[in-house]
């Protein structure tokens, strides 16, 4: 190892330890730590008095939610014919001409299509400790966040991907299980990350769950010591299912993301949503991240646009609908030929720029490829209103291990994981 590339280390050790005191600091009650055998649900000593279930845990992550969340999830006319039965779309999965990720016509786009109802702003409610410090952090300077290579279900390998990150990077945003793919529960993921000196950032989507098991997710969260959660409606199975030839599980959709990002403020999370700015109606998606916002959101990660002045103007009109709403760009990366079609899979409809997958054709593909991911990164945090980036490259299978620590690289040379 060369002197400069044990300086980096060193440096990134000290953050990882920083972090891990930080984490401990918190409201955290850590699951399965590496030196425990076996992973448990919580440990003994928490768990709730038999004689009133759920009591302790309540008491922990404050009084139930459902009379402080103001937006219902009573099913509403607007949207009739979605298939994701949402009150408050379009989605991001609106294809290009305005048609449904899996087939027809949006029941949110075009002539005579429904429009969203007007949110009402729920009852302010103090932030959670964790909650608190992601909130000093965007506060004192932008963040750097990485979406966690996704690993299914495999425990041992979520945590060397989280050991990877740590130090290098302010937060790993840890997707909720696109495509319907088996993966471990948000909660045991982002305990298992925490215990790494990583803080989580953990997605959860309205598809596989209804309200009753998305408020006992968001218990579990807080429990655990998580500050932020990122709320999405999730994908439909059969957008992704038909393509693979797999049979599609049966989805749920009781809540959508504006819906779930109301229960999870009003749990005392920083609560992110996710905005599409290429996805039609293209012009009404600053107000529809303003509608998040008002429902409780507080961050909005952009996803990827393959136009970089698509992405400034949506940053623009979303700074002068929502002045408050703090906005992350999602940046993407390619590393391999596998990991820009996992990448395509993300983005249907849109294709790929080319200079995201020049670095493909370069001697040194991998190299290339972190430059221009930190090269991009700059850019995007030089545009006026932008608080953060948060890098993501889906792994082909079998490549986690290597993206996690080409994430890492890209995280230290944005100076990310400090103080
Ligand atoms: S594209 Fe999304 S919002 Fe529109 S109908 Fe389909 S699932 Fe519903």
């Amino acid at each position: 190892m060369s002197p400069r590339a044990r300086s980096i280390e060193r440096r990134r050790l000290r953050r990882k330890r920083a972090a891990q005191d930080e984490l401990a600091g918190t409201d955290a009650v850590p699951i399965g730590r590496p030196e425990e055998p076996g992973i448990g649900l919580l440990p003994a000593a928490e768990e709730p008095p038999a004689e009133a279930p759920g009591a302790q845990l309540e008491d922990q992550v404050g009084a139930a939610p459902a009379a402080r969340a103001a937006v219902t999830a009573e099913p509403v006319a607007v949207g009739a014919g979605c298939p994701k039965h949402m009150v408050f779309g379009p989605c991001g999965g609106v294809q290009p001409d305005g048609s449904c990720e899996i087939g027809g016509a949006c029941a949110f786009v075009g002539d005579g299509a429904a429009a969203a109802p007007a949110v009402e702003a729920p009852a302010p409610v103090s932030l959670r400790p964790a909650a608190e410090q992601v909130r000093l952090l965007m506060q004192r300077r932008q963040i750097i966040v990485a979406d966690l290579p996704s690993a299914g279900p495999d425990v041992e390998l979520e945590r060397r991907l989280a050991s990877a990150l740590a130090g290098s990077v302010d937060a790993a945003l840890l997707g909720d299980s696109p495509w319907a793919r088996l993966q471990l529960p948000p909660s045991l993921r982002a305990s298992l990350v925490a215990v790494e000196g990583l803080r989580p950032w953990p997605g959860l989507n309205c598809r596989d769950r209804n309200r009753v098991a998305l408020e006992a997710e968001l218990v579990a969260l807080a429990a655990t010591g998580v500050g932020a959660v990122h709320c999405v409606t999730g994908d439909h199975p059969l957008a992704g299912h038909a393509a693979r030839g797999t049979q599609a599980p049966e989805a749920v959709f009781d809540l959508d993301s504006t819906q779930l990002a109301s229960l999870a403020a009003a749990r005392g999370l920083v609560v992110s949503v996710a905005e599409s700015p290429s996805a039609p109606p293209v012009r009404d998606r600053p107000a529809r991240a303003a509608a998040k916002a008002r429902a409780g959101a507080s961050i909005v990660y952009v996803n990827h646009a393959g136009n970089h002045d698509e992405l400034v103007d949506f940053i623009a009109r979303t700074r002068e609908r929502s002045p408050d709403l703090r906005i992350v760009v999602c940046v993407p990366m390619v590393l391999s030929d596998g990991g820009a079609r996992r990448l395509a899979e993300f983005l249907p409809g849109a294709s790929l720029p080319a200079s995201l997958l020049a670095p493909l054709d370069a001697p040194n593909p991998a190299a290339a490829a972190i430059a221009a991911a930190v090269d991009r990164a700059s850019s995007c945090l030089a545009i006026d209103g932008v608080d953060g980036v948060d890098l993501s490259a889906p792994p082909a299978a079998g490549e986690e291990l290597v993206v996690a620590d080409a994430l890492a690289t890209v995280g230290r040379e944005l100076d990310g994981g400090r103080a």
